[in-house]
């Protein structure tokens, strides 16, 4: 019961991840995946790459194809829409995290 309910909370979080990141840079699958396992978030693949094709698919992201030592990789970055999505989420986020640690920024 607990997994599940934080499961759905941190659906968001890790999206925001995601924008973050792909904001600095391009980024593929298993970077990400290694990335979110540093932040505390077991995310396997069956999990990220529909999570990522989802974001594709909403506009937030686009993927370009990339040979990389005769690999095909897929590296996805950011939209516009999708800057503007962060840009509003991480005020929020911030707030949030202000309020839960007891200072007020607003
Ligand atoms: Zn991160």
């Amino acid at each position: 019961m607990k997994k599940e309910i934080l499961q759905k909370l941190y659906h968001g979080f890790v999206q925001l991840h995601i924008l973050r990141h792909t904001k600095q840079r391009p980024v593929y699958g298993a970077w990400m995946m290694e990335e979110l396992k540093k932040h505390g978030y077991n995310i396997g693949p069956g999990t990220l790459y529909p999570l990522l094709n989802k974001m594709e698919y909403s506009g937030l992201l686009t993927k370009e194809k990339q040979i990389v030592r005769g690999k095909v990789r897929k590296y996805y970055s950011i939209t516009p829409l999708g800057l503007d999505v962060f840009k509003d989420a991480r005020e929020k986020a911030a707030q949030l995290f202000h309020e839960i640690e007891g200072r007020s920024i607003k």
